[in-house]
């Protein structure tokens, strides 16, 4: 199955998707940590994509759908797949349709996590998260067990060099200008699926558990 999560930032796509991709059991590709991999790898996808994300604007759709096909090659025809925080363009969107279509494979659901940006901008005012595995903690609703450290391996967790205020506003105007576009994109293809995203987390999960199952996606407990 081809889930696609869509969301304004904080909505929590990286929270639900690390969630859907162990109760699932596949691949969960988030297109904000690959990237943030490749700048801290000094490679050339990273340094050319370092100074979009430094100023919280979107990285070129050129260079995200080569990194989408790269994806979809190492996960293999036929496997299942999480995408977080691809596409977030209309262009992005049409390309990864023709990615897939040339591999004989289709997106069967897109979740739209849906959240007011006054909730989303608090949230990501309080994020804070672990560079060496990507897990995410709230310093407000979800404390991690050990101050300063990341609950699943222990590393020193950090703010997000783009979740300060200027960088959170642009991100915001881009998500509006661009990605916004994609909901209606996917709405008139008939496979949009909408989620209230601004309640707990635990709340969010299991509207997703239920959307899956209501299309055939059998449940491992989680
Ligand atoms: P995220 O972790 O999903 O919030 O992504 C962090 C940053 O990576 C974004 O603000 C963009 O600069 C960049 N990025 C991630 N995914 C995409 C995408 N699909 N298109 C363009 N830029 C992206």
């Amino acid at each position: 199955m081809i889930v696609v999560l869509l969301g304004a930032p904080g909505a929590g796509k990286g929270t639900q998707a690390k969630r859907m991709g162990s109760t699932m059991g596949v691949q969960h590709f988030s297109t904000g940590d690959l990237l943030r991999e490749a700048v801290e790898n000094g490679t050339e996808l990273g340094v050319r994509a370092a100074e979009y994300m430094d100023s919280g604007r979107l990285v070129p759709d050129d260079i995200m759908l080569g990194l989408a096909g790269e994806l979809l090659d190492r996960k293999g025809s036929g496997a299942g797949v999480i995408l977080d925080g691809f596409p977030r363009t209309v262009p992005q969107a049409k390309g990864l349709d023709q990615l897939l279509l040339d591999r004989g494979e289709t997106i069967d659901l897109v979740i739209f996590l849906d959240i007011e940006e006054e909730d989303a901008v608090e949230r990501l005012s309080s994020r804070v998260s672990c560079p060496k595995c990507g897990s995410v903690h709230n310093l407000t609703t979800d404390l991690p067990m050990t101050e300063g450290l990341c609950d699943a391996c222990g590393g020193t967790l950090v703010r997000r060099s783009d979740d300060i205020p200027e960088k959170i506003e642009r991100r915001f105007e881009q998500y509006q200008r661009e990605t916004h576009p994609t909901i209606e994109y996917y709405r008139s293809q008939g496979k949009l699926d909408t989620v209230d995203a601004g309640r707990p987390i635990k709340e969010v999960q299991e509207a997703i558990r239920r959307i899956l199952s209501r299309n055939g996606e059998p449940q491992a407990a989680g």
